[in-house]
């Protein structure tokens, strides 16, 4: 390369558009990325559509396409709307769900979920001093009880399912976590410390998930790092969630409280997450294909597009580039702005405006 020559990488995003709403956020949300994008001297984004849903189960009998999966196994990123439909399922009984398959085929074990509450946003809870409620709850999204996914057993009388928690996945999970607190720490959003949240006085499954969180913590002298019970975090997330900073937990312990963080924020419309393996990851709202609003112009978009955000921010720290992370920062802003100004925000928020104006408004803020 010559002195003053621009690196220009291209890489790939895989798009499942998915069900319900999720054509309706995906739309907006892959302009705004070309918006971002067409400023950009130093990356670019090349859109890839691929099939796969409730939609495309019903038309084919088949949810997640072989061709579907690999061209996303060989994507930079991949970037999901919500799948499924509650009146699509399988034979027997369950949804169809291409989301959790793709998490387990391209083993994106930690399920990242921030919880943000911003000065002047709707929510149940407000903070005594006024400052922001920042902090993220890492999910583990290919075992726990979720591993027992079609494996159930169910007779008339009984039914069991099996929670499994192995070395392999536990350490790699936690480095990831601590990973995640030292860079929090770093940009001023965390304050360095990792909670294991856990059910250890009852299931010797969980003192296991704790030792090897105990282990990895010894690792990270700069880290603070403490354990909570699940049933005591879901207290404490609502009376005092500012004193954490990034929790880490099991499948479905993950699950629930992500949704519980999803209430703080004001409803699923603002939750954004991330599911994240070693080279692959899947950006995607919180929420479901909310079949209840599909086709009417209203779903928020905001979820979405802030998932579109933490997709830049890692695709900036996977390839070492400081405008994706710039860009990634400006676009979480535009977002923020909003919620602060309670402008242009759809029905779930409390507003009147529909998908388009509240992604538009976005678009008038990076134009800005
Ligand atoms: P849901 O998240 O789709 O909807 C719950 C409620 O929140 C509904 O009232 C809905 O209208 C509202 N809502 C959700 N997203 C919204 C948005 N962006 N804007 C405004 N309102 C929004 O949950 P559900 O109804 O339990 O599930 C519907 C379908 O989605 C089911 O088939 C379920 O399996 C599937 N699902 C998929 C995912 C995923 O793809 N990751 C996650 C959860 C549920």
């Amino acid at each position: 390369m010559f002195f003053g020559e621009i690196m220009n990488q291209v890489l790939n995003v895989a798009v499942f558009e998915g069900d319900g709403i999720g054509p309706e956020i995906m739309a907006p949300t892959v302009d705004i990325l070309r918006l971002l994008t067409s400023r950009a001297s130093t990356y670019g984004l090349n859109f890839i559509s691929l099939k796969g849903g409730a939609t495309h189960y019903q038309k084919t009998g088949v949810s997640l396409p072989d061709d579907s999966l690999s061209t996303a196994r060989k994507a930079d990123a991949i970037l999901l709307s919500a799948m499924g439909l509650p009146s699509v399922r399988y034979p027997d009984g369950t949804e169809i769900s291409p989301q959790i398959d793709l998490r387990k085929k391209l083993n994106l074990f930690a399920g990242v979920r921030p919880v943000t509450v911003l000065p002047g946003q709707a929510s149940p809870i407000a903070r005594p001093d006024g400052k922001p409620i920042d902090f993220v709850l890492v999910r583990e999204s290919t075992e726990g009880l979720f591993w027992s996914q079609g494996c159930g057993e169910v007779s008339h009388d009984e039914a069991r399912e099996t929670l499994v928690i192995t070395r392999k996945t536990s350490q790699k999970l936690f480095e990831f976590t601590f990973k995640l607190a030292e860079q929090r720490r770093k940009t001023g959003r965390g304050k360095g410390l990792v909670t294991c949240v856990d059910k250890a006085n009852v299931f010797r499954a969980f003192a296991f998930f704790r030792e090897i969180f105990d282990a990895e913590a010894g690792n990270h002298a700069d880290i603070a790092a403490n354990h909570a019970y699940v049933d005591a975090t879901a207290l404490w997330m609502v009376q005092k969630p500012w004193e954490f900073d990034v929790l880490v937990t099991e499948n479905m312990f993950g699950d629930i409280l992500s949704d519980l963080g999803a209430g703080l924020m004001g409803g699923l419309g603002l939750a954004p997450s991330a599911d994240i393996g070693e080279g692959h990851a899947v950006f995607q709202p919180c929420h479901g294909s909310a079949p209840d609003i599909a086709g009417q112009g209203v779903a928020n978009p905001f979820a979405m597009i802030l998932s579109a955000a933490m997709m830049l921010d890692w695709l900036g720290h996977e390839h070492d580039n400081k405008e994706l992370l710039e860009h990634s920062e400006i676009l979480r802003e535009a977002v923020n702005a909003l919620i602060m100004e309670r402008k242009f925000l759809t029905r779930d928020l409390g507003g009147t405006s529909n998908t388009g104006a509240a992604a538009n408004a976005i678009k008038s803020k990076l134009r800005a």
